[in-house]
Protein backbone atom coordinates (compact mmCIF):
# COMPACT_ATOMS: atom_id res chain seq x y z
CA UNK A 1 0.00 0.00 0.00
CA UNK A 2 0.82 3.49 -0.90
CA UNK A 3 -1.08 5.94 1.07
CA UNK A 4 -3.83 3.62 1.62
CA UNK A 5 -3.86 2.63 -2.11
CA UNK A 6 -3.61 -0.43 -3.17
CA UNK A 7 -0.95 -1.61 -5.73
CA UNK A 8 -1.40 -3.44 -8.23
CA UNK A 9 0.84 -5.04 -10.86
CA UNK A 10 -0.01 -6.15 -14.01
CA UNK A 11 1.86 -9.65 -15.44
CA UNK A 12 0.91 -9.39 -19.25
CA UNK A 13 -0.13 -6.39 -20.32
CA UNK A 14 -1.59 -7.32 -23.71
CA UNK A 15 -5.47 -6.36 -24.64
CA UNK A 16 -6.88 -7.64 -21.52
CA UNK A 17 -4.07 -6.30 -19.09
CA UNK A 18 -4.48 -2.71 -20.48
CA UNK A 19 -8.17 -2.97 -20.20
CA UNK A 20 -7.30 -3.70 -16.65
CA UNK A 21 -5.60 -0.31 -16.45
CA UNK A 22 -7.98 1.51 -17.94
CA UNK A 23 -10.56 0.64 -15.32
CA UNK A 24 -8.16 0.72 -12.51
CA UNK A 25 -7.19 4.40 -13.30
CA UNK A 26 -11.08 5.27 -12.39
CA UNK A 27 -11.18 3.62 -9.17
CA UNK A 28 -10.36 4.86 -5.82
CA UNK A 29 -8.06 3.47 -3.60
CA UNK A 30 -5.82 1.21 -6.19
CA UNK A 31 -3.48 2.03 -8.64
CA UNK A 32 -1.00 0.36 -11.13
CA UNK A 33 1.77 0.62 -10.08
CA UNK A 34 4.02 -1.88 -12.33
CA UNK A 35 3.92 -4.58 -14.78
CA UNK A 36 5.47 -7.45 -16.64
CA UNK A 37 5.53 -8.62 -19.84
CA UNK A 38 7.96 -10.90 -22.11
CA UNK A 39 7.46 -8.88 -25.13
CA UNK A 40 9.51 -5.21 -25.17
CA UNK A 41 6.83 -3.34 -27.31
CA UNK A 42 4.53 -4.09 -24.32
CA UNK A 43 7.46 -3.09 -21.65
CA UNK A 44 7.29 0.02 -23.64
CA UNK A 45 3.82 0.71 -23.47
CA UNK A 46 4.42 0.37 -19.52
CA UNK A 47 7.15 2.92 -19.81
CA UNK A 48 4.36 5.17 -22.15
CA UNK A 49 1.73 5.13 -19.35
CA UNK A 50 3.87 5.98 -16.21
CA UNK A 51 4.05 2.38 -15.18
CA UNK A 52 7.05 0.51 -14.26
CA UNK A 53 8.21 -2.42 -16.43
CA UNK A 54 9.87 -4.68 -14.46
CA UNK A 55 12.53 -6.81 -16.18
CA UNK A 56 11.48 -10.13 -14.65
CA UNK A 57 8.57 -11.83 -13.04
CA UNK A 58 10.80 -12.19 -9.73
CA UNK A 59 11.75 -8.63 -9.58
CA UNK A 60 7.92 -7.64 -9.66
CA UNK A 61 7.50 -10.35 -6.87
CA UNK A 62 10.08 -8.57 -5.05
CA UNK A 63 8.97 -5.34 -4.70
CA UNK A 64 7.37 -5.50 -1.30
CA UNK A 65 4.46 -2.56 -2.20
CA UNK A 66 2.73 -4.70 -4.61
CA UNK A 67 -0.30 -5.91 -3.13
CA UNK A 68 -2.18 -7.59 -5.71
CA UNK A 69 -1.24 -9.33 -8.90
CA UNK A 70 -3.30 -9.43 -11.88
CA UNK A 71 -2.06 -12.33 -13.86
CA UNK A 72 -3.72 -11.17 -17.77
CA UNK A 73 -1.09 -13.70 -19.84
CA UNK A 74 -2.24 -16.45 -22.33
CA UNK A 75 -4.63 -19.08 -20.37
CA UNK A 76 -1.70 -21.75 -20.03
CA UNK A 77 0.56 -19.28 -18.18
CA UNK A 78 -2.07 -18.72 -15.70
CA UNK A 79 -1.48 -21.25 -13.27
CA UNK A 80 2.74 -21.12 -12.48
CA UNK A 81 1.73 -16.95 -12.46
CA UNK A 82 -1.02 -17.31 -9.89
CA UNK A 83 1.03 -19.83 -7.50
CA UNK A 84 4.39 -17.58 -7.60
CA UNK A 85 2.77 -14.74 -6.41
CA UNK A 86 0.35 -16.66 -3.83
CA UNK A 87 3.64 -17.71 -2.20
CA UNK A 88 5.53 -14.42 -2.71
CA UNK A 89 2.85 -12.84 -0.47
CA UNK A 90 0.64 -11.15 -3.21
CA UNK A 91 -3.17 -11.26 -3.42
CA UNK A 92 -4.25 -12.41 -6.92
CA UNK A 93 -7.12 -11.80 -9.12
CA UNK A 94 -6.35 -14.06 -12.55
CA UNK A 95 -8.15 -13.62 -15.81
CA UNK A 96 -10.47 -16.27 -17.36
CA UNK A 97 -9.98 -18.82 -17.83
CA UNK A 98 -8.70 -19.63 -14.38
CA UNK A 99 -6.36 -22.52 -16.20
CA UNK A 100 -6.95 -25.12 -18.16
CA UNK A 101 -8.32 -28.34 -15.93
CA UNK A 102 -9.93 -29.02 -12.53
CA UNK A 103 -6.38 -30.13 -11.43
CA UNK A 104 -4.66 -27.21 -12.02
CA UNK A 105 -7.13 -25.13 -10.54
CA UNK A 106 -6.78 -27.51 -7.33
CA UNK A 107 -3.50 -26.55 -7.05
CA UNK A 108 -4.08 -22.98 -7.23
CA UNK A 109 -6.83 -22.93 -4.48
CA UNK A 110 -4.00 -25.35 -2.53
CA UNK A 111 -1.93 -22.59 -2.61
CA UNK A 112 -4.80 -20.16 -1.84
CA UNK A 113 -5.54 -21.64 1.41
CA UNK A 114 -1.67 -22.28 2.45
CA UNK A 115 -0.74 -18.49 1.84
CA UNK A 116 -4.67 -17.36 3.20
CA UNK A 117 -4.55 -14.68 0.47
CA UNK A 118 -7.56 -13.62 -1.39
CA UNK A 119 -7.75 -15.59 -4.64
CA UNK A 120 -10.05 -14.59 -7.54
CA UNK A 121 -10.99 -14.79 -11.26
CA UNK A 122 -12.00 -12.14 -13.53
CA UNK A 123 -15.87 -13.32 -14.72
CA UNK A 124 -16.19 -10.19 -15.55
CA UNK A 125 -19.52 -10.51 -17.36
CA UNK A 126 -21.45 -11.44 -14.20
CA UNK A 127 -21.77 -7.43 -14.66
CA UNK A 128 -23.03 -6.91 -18.09
CA UNK A 129 -26.53 -5.49 -19.01
CA UNK A 130 -28.34 -7.72 -21.06
CA UNK A 131 -26.70 -10.82 -18.23
CA UNK A 132 -28.26 -9.17 -15.12
CA UNK A 133 -31.59 -7.92 -17.43
CA UNK A 134 -32.28 -11.26 -18.15
CA UNK A 135 -31.58 -12.53 -14.61
CA UNK A 136 -33.97 -10.29 -13.40
CA UNK A 137 -36.65 -11.61 -15.99
CA UNK A 138 -36.19 -15.12 -14.45
CA UNK A 139 -35.64 -14.06 -10.96
CA UNK A 140 -39.04 -11.94 -10.48
CA UNK A 141 -41.02 -14.48 -13.08
CA UNK A 142 -41.81 -11.97 -15.51
CA UNK A 143 -42.72 -14.55 -18.14
CA UNK A 144 -44.50 -17.38 -15.45
CA UNK A 145 -42.20 -20.41 -15.68
CA UNK A 146 -39.60 -20.42 -17.90
CA UNK A 147 -38.70 -23.53 -19.91
CA UNK A 148 -36.03 -22.40 -22.18
CA UNK A 149 -33.14 -20.02 -22.47
CA UNK A 150 -30.89 -19.55 -24.87
CA UNK A 151 -27.88 -17.60 -24.53
CA UNK A 152 -25.78 -16.64 -28.00
CA UNK A 153 -22.69 -14.97 -28.45
CA UNK A 154 -21.61 -14.96 -32.68
CA UNK A 155 -19.43 -13.35 -34.36
CA UNK A 156 -17.75 -13.99 -37.92
CA UNK A 157 -14.14 -13.33 -38.18
CA UNK A 158 -12.98 -17.12 -36.83
CA UNK A 159 -10.86 -16.78 -33.69
CA UNK A 160 -8.70 -14.10 -32.88
CA UNK A 161 -4.89 -13.59 -32.59
CA UNK A 162 -2.21 -17.02 -31.98
CA UNK A 163 -2.45 -18.17 -29.07
CA UNK A 164 -6.21 -18.35 -29.03
CA UNK A 165 -6.07 -20.53 -31.77
CA UNK A 166 -3.42 -23.43 -30.59
CA UNK A 167 -4.59 -26.07 -27.96
CA UNK A 168 -1.06 -25.79 -25.83
CA UNK A 169 -2.14 -22.13 -24.92
CA UNK A 170 -5.53 -23.11 -24.05
CA UNK A 171 -7.10 -21.81 -26.98
CA UNK A 172 -10.59 -22.38 -28.51
CA UNK A 173 -13.85 -20.71 -27.71
CA UNK A 174 -15.38 -22.99 -24.82
CA UNK A 175 -12.56 -22.17 -22.67
CA UNK A 176 -12.67 -18.29 -24.21
CA UNK A 177 -16.21 -17.31 -24.64
CA UNK A 178 -17.73 -20.26 -22.81
CA UNK A 179 -16.48 -19.82 -19.23
CA UNK A 180 -18.62 -16.58 -19.41
CA UNK A 181 -21.83 -17.78 -20.23
CA UNK A 182 -21.44 -20.84 -18.68
CA UNK A 183 -21.04 -18.92 -15.51
CA UNK A 184 -23.78 -16.92 -16.24
CA UNK A 185 -26.23 -19.71 -16.97
CA UNK A 186 -25.01 -21.24 -13.44
CA UNK A 187 -25.39 -17.98 -11.52
CA UNK A 188 -28.79 -17.81 -13.09
CA UNK A 189 -30.03 -20.48 -12.34
CA UNK A 190 -30.83 -21.58 -8.51
CA UNK A 191 -30.48 -25.29 -9.57
CA UNK A 192 -28.53 -27.75 -9.89
CA UNK A 193 -27.37 -28.69 -13.98
CA UNK A 194 -28.15 -32.40 -14.29
CA UNK A 195 -26.75 -33.30 -17.43
CA UNK A 196 -24.69 -31.95 -20.44
CA UNK A 197 -24.42 -32.32 -24.23
CA UNK A 198 -22.39 -30.33 -26.73
CA UNK A 199 -21.01 -30.36 -30.11
CA UNK A 200 -18.19 -28.15 -31.68
CA UNK A 201 -17.60 -26.58 -34.54
CA UNK A 202 -14.18 -26.27 -36.69
CA UNK A 203 -14.81 -24.42 -39.50
CA UNK A 204 -11.85 -22.43 -39.65
CA UNK A 205 -9.32 -24.54 -37.12
CA UNK A 206 -9.48 -27.73 -37.03
CA UNK A 207 -7.04 -27.66 -33.48
CA UNK A 208 -9.54 -26.26 -31.12
CA UNK A 209 -13.20 -25.39 -31.15
CA UNK A 210 -13.96 -22.32 -33.34
CA UNK A 211 -17.73 -22.65 -31.85
CA UNK A 212 -20.12 -24.99 -29.84
CA UNK A 213 -23.14 -25.55 -28.83
CA UNK A 214 -24.35 -26.59 -25.60
CA UNK A 215 -27.05 -27.57 -24.01
CA UNK A 216 -28.10 -27.91 -19.88
CA UNK A 217 -30.55 -29.65 -18.58
CA UNK A 218 -31.08 -28.49 -15.02
CA UNK A 219 -32.98 -30.77 -12.58
CA UNK A 220 -36.22 -28.67 -12.34
CA UNK A 221 -36.46 -29.33 -16.29
CA UNK A 222 -35.06 -25.80 -17.63
CA UNK A 223 -33.20 -26.53 -20.93
CA UNK A 224 -30.44 -23.86 -21.31
CA UNK A 225 -28.89 -23.41 -24.64
CA UNK A 226 -25.51 -21.91 -24.52
CA UNK A 227 -23.69 -21.24 -28.12
CA UNK A 228 -20.26 -19.30 -29.16
CA UNK A 229 -19.94 -18.74 -33.27
CA UNK A 230 -16.90 -17.91 -34.81
CA UNK A 231 -18.33 -17.78 -38.49
CA UNK A 232 -21.56 -16.38 -38.43
CA UNK A 233 -22.20 -13.95 -40.68
CA UNK A 234 -25.90 -12.97 -39.24
CA UNK A 235 -25.75 -13.06 -35.91
CA UNK A 236 -29.05 -14.64 -34.34
CA UNK A 237 -30.08 -12.57 -30.75
CA UNK A 238 -28.21 -12.69 -27.30
CA UNK A 239 -30.66 -13.99 -25.35
CA UNK A 240 -34.06 -15.93 -26.22
CA UNK A 241 -36.15 -16.62 -22.93
CA UNK A 242 -39.71 -18.71 -22.95
CA UNK A 243 -41.14 -18.54 -20.20
CA UNK A 244 -45.11 -20.09 -19.70
CA UNK A 245 -46.83 -16.72 -20.33
CA UNK A 246 -44.20 -15.08 -22.58
CA UNK A 247 -41.14 -14.63 -24.82
CA UNK A 248 -38.33 -12.52 -23.99
CA UNK A 249 -35.49 -11.54 -26.45
CA UNK A 250 -32.55 -9.67 -25.91
CA UNK A 251 -31.40 -8.45 -29.17
CA UNK A 252 -27.71 -7.18 -28.76
CA UNK A 253 -25.29 -5.93 -26.06
CA UNK A 254 -26.54 -2.69 -26.86
CA UNK A 255 -30.30 -4.09 -24.43
CA UNK A 256 -32.77 -3.45 -27.49
CA UNK A 257 -35.37 -6.20 -27.31
CA UNK A 258 -38.78 -6.73 -25.61
CA UNK A 259 -41.28 -9.01 -23.60
CA UNK A 260 -44.17 -10.14 -25.58
CA UNK A 261 -46.64 -11.26 -22.38
CA UNK A 262 -50.07 -13.49 -23.11
CA UNK A 263 -53.15 -10.74 -21.64
CA UNK A 264 -55.58 -13.27 -22.67
CA UNK A 265 -56.03 -16.83 -22.94
CA UNK A 266 -59.46 -17.47 -23.69
CA UNK A 267 -59.04 -15.78 -27.15
CA UNK A 268 -57.12 -18.75 -28.61
CA UNK A 269 -58.83 -18.65 -31.75
CA UNK A 270 -56.40 -18.41 -34.78
CA UNK A 271 -57.05 -17.06 -38.46
CA UNK A 272 -55.01 -19.83 -40.16
CA UNK A 273 -52.35 -18.76 -41.98
CA UNK A 274 -51.77 -20.12 -45.37
CA UNK A 275 -47.87 -20.78 -46.76
CA UNK A 276 -47.73 -21.79 -50.60
CA UNK A 277 -48.33 -25.32 -49.51
CA UNK A 278 -50.87 -25.32 -46.93
CA UNK A 279 -52.74 -23.72 -44.14
CA UNK A 280 -51.72 -23.93 -40.39
CA UNK A 281 -53.52 -22.50 -36.90
CA UNK A 282 -50.96 -23.45 -35.09
CA UNK A 283 -48.21 -21.04 -36.10
CA UNK A 284 -50.20 -18.09 -36.67
CA UNK A 285 -49.56 -15.23 -35.14
CA UNK A 286 -51.75 -14.06 -32.11
CA UNK A 287 -53.96 -11.27 -32.35
CA UNK A 288 -53.00 -7.77 -30.97
CA UNK A 289 -55.56 -8.09 -28.16
CA UNK A 290 -54.26 -10.82 -26.23
CA UNK A 291 -51.09 -10.23 -25.93
CA UNK A 292 -49.22 -7.20 -24.73
CA UNK A 293 -45.39 -5.57 -26.41
CA UNK A 294 -42.91 -4.38 -22.79
CA UNK A 295 -39.56 -2.63 -23.23
CA UNK A 296 -37.46 -5.05 -21.33
CA UNK A 297 -36.56 -4.43 -17.58
CA UNK A 298 -33.21 -2.71 -18.21
CA UNK A 299 -30.49 -3.39 -15.64
CA UNK A 300 -27.29 -1.13 -15.20
CA UNK A 301 -24.19 -1.88 -13.68
CA UNK A 302 -20.81 -0.28 -12.92
CA UNK A 303 -17.74 -2.68 -13.18
CA UNK A 304 -15.99 -0.45 -11.13
CA UNK A 305 -17.73 -2.33 -8.40
CA UNK A 306 -15.38 -5.86 -9.25
CA UNK A 307 -12.08 -4.13 -8.01
CA UNK A 308 -14.39 -2.39 -5.27
CA UNK A 309 -15.43 -5.93 -3.67
CA UNK A 310 -11.65 -7.58 -4.13
CA UNK A 311 -10.43 -4.31 -1.89
CA UNK A 312 -13.16 -4.92 0.60
CA UNK A 313 -12.55 -8.48 0.91
CA UNK A 314 -8.78 -8.21 1.68
CA UNK A 315 -10.21 -6.52 4.13
CA UNK A 316 -12.84 -8.52 5.37
CA UNK A 317 -15.77 -6.32 4.94
CA UNK A 318 -17.87 -8.06 2.08
CA UNK A 319 -17.69 -11.45 0.78
CA UNK A 320 -15.81 -12.04 -2.67
CA UNK A 321 -18.45 -11.86 -5.21
CA UNK A 322 -16.47 -14.74 -7.38
CA UNK A 323 -15.82 -17.48 -5.00
CA UNK A 324 -13.57 -20.52 -5.39
CA UNK A 325 -16.13 -23.43 -5.66
CA UNK A 326 -18.21 -21.25 -8.40
CA UNK A 327 -14.69 -21.17 -10.64
CA UNK A 328 -14.47 -24.72 -9.88
CA UNK A 329 -17.75 -26.15 -10.90
CA UNK A 330 -17.88 -23.92 -14.08
CA UNK A 331 -14.50 -25.51 -14.56
CA UNK A 332 -16.06 -29.11 -14.09
CA UNK A 333 -18.65 -28.18 -15.99
CA UNK A 334 -16.36 -27.45 -19.32
CA UNK A 335 -14.45 -30.36 -18.98
CA UNK A 336 -18.10 -32.37 -19.12
CA UNK A 337 -18.72 -30.32 -22.30
CA UNK A 338 -15.34 -31.50 -23.52
CA UNK A 339 -16.37 -34.95 -22.58
CA UNK A 340 -19.81 -34.70 -23.99
CA UNK A 341 -18.39 -33.57 -27.38
CA UNK A 342 -15.61 -36.17 -27.67
CA UNK A 343 -18.05 -39.05 -27.21
CA UNK A 344 -21.13 -37.51 -28.67
CA UNK A 345 -23.22 -38.01 -25.35
CA UNK A 346 -24.94 -36.70 -22.68
CA UNK A 347 -23.10 -36.55 -19.69
CA UNK A 348 -24.85 -36.54 -16.09
CA UNK A 349 -23.17 -33.50 -14.02
CA UNK A 350 -22.80 -33.10 -10.37
CA UNK A 351 -21.38 -30.97 -8.54
CA UNK A 352 -22.27 -29.66 -5.15
CA UNK A 353 -20.83 -26.20 -4.56
CA UNK A 354 -20.39 -26.75 -0.65
CA UNK A 355 -18.29 -29.95 -1.59
P1 LIG B 1 -2.95 -10.78 -25.41
O1 LIG B 1 -2.21 -11.73 -26.27
O2 LIG B 1 -3.46 -9.51 -25.97
O3 LIG B 1 -2.04 -10.38 -24.15
C1 LIG B 1 -1.29 -11.31 -23.41
C2 LIG B 1 0.02 -10.62 -23.00
O4 LIG B 1 0.73 -11.50 -22.13
C3 LIG B 1 0.94 -10.35 -24.19
O5 LIG B 1 1.36 -9.00 -24.20
C4 LIG B 1 2.11 -11.31 -23.98
O6 LIG B 1 3.35 -10.81 -24.42
C5 LIG B 1 2.09 -11.46 -22.46
N1 LIG B 1 2.71 -12.69 -21.95
C6 LIG B 1 2.65 -13.94 -22.46
N2 LIG B 1 3.25 -14.82 -21.63
C7 LIG B 1 3.71 -14.10 -20.58
C8 LIG B 1 4.39 -14.43 -19.39
N3 LIG B 1 4.75 -15.68 -19.12
N4 LIG B 1 4.73 -13.44 -18.54
C9 LIG B 1 4.38 -12.14 -18.80
N5 LIG B 1 3.73 -11.77 -19.92
C10 LIG B 1 3.38 -12.74 -20.78
O7 LIG B 1 -4.12 -11.62 -24.77
P2 LIG B 1 -5.41 -11.03 -24.05
O8 LIG B 1 -6.53 -10.98 -25.00
O9 LIG B 1 -5.06 -9.82 -23.28
O10 LIG B 1 -5.73 -12.24 -23.03
C11 LIG B 1 -5.01 -12.38 -21.82
C12 LIG B 1 -5.87 -13.11 -20.81
O11 LIG B 1 -7.04 -12.33 -20.57
C13 LIG B 1 -6.38 -14.47 -21.29
O12 LIG B 1 -6.41 -15.37 -20.21
C14 LIG B 1 -7.78 -14.18 -21.80
O13 LIG B 1 -8.64 -15.29 -21.75
C15 LIG B 1 -8.21 -13.10 -20.83
N6 LIG B 1 -9.24 -12.20 -21.38
C16 LIG B 1 -10.31 -11.93 -20.60
C17 LIG B 1 -11.32 -11.11 -21.06
C18 LIG B 1 -12.47 -10.81 -20.16
O14 LIG B 1 -13.42 -10.16 -20.58
N7 LIG B 1 -12.42 -11.23 -18.90
C19 LIG B 1 -11.24 -10.54 -22.36
C20 LIG B 1 -10.11 -10.81 -23.13
C21 LIG B 1 -9.11 -11.65 -22.63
Amino acid sequence: MVDNTYQLAIVGLGGMGNWHREIIETIDGIEVCCSFDIKEERQQFARDHGITPYNSFEELLADEKVDIVLCATPNDSHKEIVIRALRAGKHVVCEKPVTLNSKDLQDMIDAAEETGKLFTVHQNRRWDEDFLTVKKIYEENMLGDIFRIESRVHGSRGIPGEWRQLPEHGGGMVLDWGVHILDQALMMIPYKVKSVYATFTHVTNELVDDGFTVVLTFENGLEYLVEVGTSNFINLPRWYVLGQNGTAIVKDWDLSGQIVRVTDWSKNDAVPIRTAAGLTKTMAPRTEDTIKTEPLPIVRSDIRGYYRNVMAAIEGKEEIIVKLPEVMRVMKLMEAIFEAAEKEQIIPFEYDLNS
